[in-house]
């Protein structure tokens, strides 16, 4: 079990008996991300609802977003950090189409963290929900060779 953060999970808590979201649960175990699509207004929620916000309806349908994205915003935080978690912590709204989701950037380089860089999807184990389920919570990690990623010429001269 990794570091738990709560404020990066959008539904803690939360295992299949009890809830309508466990697909996006399960999507991020095989290392998806899912959200809900609401047919009558053509729109896609984040994070995933089970009533549509903008028409009310619980007919939701769910979508499988694209695994990366780019930084929109991030912060580093180097104190304060709670016990458990890594040094420093990196929070971000990466930028998934026109969704923004708030995260954590995990497995990074904060000296490498810059807006607009290319981001993957790779989920992070927070323990188990109350079914015994294993669970994971949306963080994501720099791309490599990425579309944002500012590529460098090393000149090697005899
Ligand atoms: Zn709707």
């Amino acid at each position: 079990m990794s570091e738990y953060f709560r404020a990066v999970d959008p539904f803690p808590l939360q295992g299949s008996q009890n809830t309508r979201l466990a697909p996006f649960y399960e999507a991020l175990r095989s290392q998806k991300l899912l959200t809900t699509f609401c047919p009558q207004c053509a729109l896609r929620h984040w994070p995933p609802r089970v009533v549509c916000p903008d028409c009310l309806s619980d007919r939701l349908d769910w979508i499988e977003l694209p695994d990366q994205g780019t930084i929109h915003a991030y912060t580093i935080q180097d104190t304060g950090v709670p016990p458990g978690f890594p040094r420093p912590l990196i929070f971000a709204v990466v930028r998934v189409e026109e969704l923004r989701i708030f995260t954590r950037l995990v497995e990074t380089e904060p000296g490498q963290v810059e807006r607009g860089r290319t981001v993957r999807l790779l989920p992070s184990a927070v323990g188990q929900d109350p079914e015994g389920d294993e669970r994971y919570v949306p963080t994501f990690t720099l791309a490599r060779g990425g579309a944002g990623e500012t590529s460098l010429v090393k000149i090697v001269t005899a």
